[in-house]
């Protein structure tokens, strides 16, 4: 298979800075790496094809071969002498760690390879991310609000201050790879000398080795705890939301930094109202007289109770909307609105005189139903409310 040139691999001009052929590197490693596409062998190709690309257009000497000789240049030709096709993925990982570790808070990757790659060399690994979940009432959705969270998680270990080493010892610079946390192979070939790096199999990376561990922590720089959280919700939030509070998570072993503390919104039920996205839905049942009368009656709203009028002659099925006062959109300064839909109550246990009342108006004209054709069905007009 002919290999492809590292600037197509990387689509960087041939011009590129060192910074632009990074940045370059990090998309295509985000995009192709195993973690992303488990199982799938075109992608990790291209994930050790772009390594590759990497290894070679960010040494400034490779860089220069590459650019006189191509890959013979390099050793690269196809089947001979240094090749990303020949590394483990073990390696790669080790050879642009740094890479990697300057994503940051792209922790949700669970770890590169889930191997050694979760630490970093000078530090701990990161913590993992915590969830935590938030019950509010539709109230506190209303306003918003502050909550204080006893959180369980994983916190520094005082004894050690987080090295996991015992106090007054400290970790030793690992004698294998000399703190570095790599051990480099020199080979002479005729190109020249040619490096290749991999992990330190003693200190796993890490550079240095604890003999002397914490008793508190048996070395591990994190023990188990709470912390008292404080958060403010904003107005709006839904069932199913996630606040991320970065940093807040599980501490990191080793002083490695934490992890996300991600708090999850419950949104308890109503005893009144049902929600809609920002929309509220309230059901009024009025008695058969005052829905032919009209009348007015109280609703219930977050912010206490509203009066609103009832026509003579009002159907069951019929929608009320009280404009703003449903809920606040956790987006925009947009409100939802309070739909009152009315329910007709009708007597199950009637009196004598009641029912002959009642008997005297089944055959009167106006009692026979007489639906209006051009009046929308309920269903319509619900349908119409929510997609205002
Ligand atoms: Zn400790
Ligand atoms: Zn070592």
């Amino acid at each position: 298979m002919a290999k492809r040139d590292y600037y197509e691999v990387l689509e960087v001009p041939r011009n590129a800075t060192e910074e632009e052929i990074k940045k370059a590197y990090r998309q295509k490693a985000m995009k192709f790496h195993p973690d992303r596409n488990p199982g799938d062998k075109d992608a990790e190709e291209k994930f050790k094809e772009a390594a590759e690309a990497y290894e070679i257009l960010s040494d400034p000497e490779k860089r220069k071969r590459y650019d006189q000789f191509g890959h013979e240049g390099v050793g690269g030709a196809a089947g001979g002498g240094f090749s990303g096709h020949g590394m483990t993925m073990e390696d790669i990982f080790s050879n642009f760690g740094d890479i990697f570790e300057s994503f940051g808070g792209f922790g949700g990757f669970g770890g590169f390879g889930g191997s050694s790659r979760t630490r970093s060399r000078k530090t701990g690994s990161r913590g993992s991310n915590l969830r935590v979940k938030v019950a509010l009432t539709l109230e506190e959705i209303a306003k918003g609000t502050h909550k204080k969270l006893k959180v369980n998680k994983y916190i520094k270990c005082q004894a050690c201050n987080g090295t996991g080493a015992r106090a007054g010892s400290s970790p030793h610079v690992c004698p294998t790879c000399r703190g570095t946390g790599q051990i480099i192979q020199t080979t002479n070939t005729f190109l020249g000398r040619m490096q290749t790096t991999s992990t330190c199999p003693q200190c796993g990376g890490e550079g240095r080795i604890i003999t002397d561990k914490c008793p508190q922590c048996y070395g591990d720089g994190i023990v188990k705890g709470e912390e008292i959280i404080e958060v403010d919700i904003p107005a709006g939030v839904a069932d199913g939301m996630t606040l991320s509070l970065n940093g807040r998570g599980n501490a990191g072993p080793k002083g490695g930094p934490a992890g996300d503390l991600l708090i999850v919104v419950e949104e308890l039920p109503h005893p009144d109202f049902q929600r809609e996205g920002n929309h509220l839905l309230y059901e009024l049942c009025i008695s058969i007289s005052d829905a032919i009368l009209g009348t007015t009656a109280e609703v219930p709203t977050l912010e206490g109770k509203a009066r609103i009028k009832i026509e003579p002659g009002t159907q069951a099925g019929k929608i009320l909307r009280l404009k703003g006062k449903g809920l606040p959109d956790v987006n925009s300064y947009k409100r939802g609105d309070l739909l009152v839909t009315t329910n007709i109550w009708i007597p199950k246990n009637l009196t004598s005189s009641e029912r002959e009342m009642i008997e005297k108006l089944r055959f009167s004209e106006n009692f026979k139903p007489q639906p209006d054709k051009k009046e929308k069905t309920f269903f319509t007009r619900m349908r119409e409310f929510f997609n205002s």
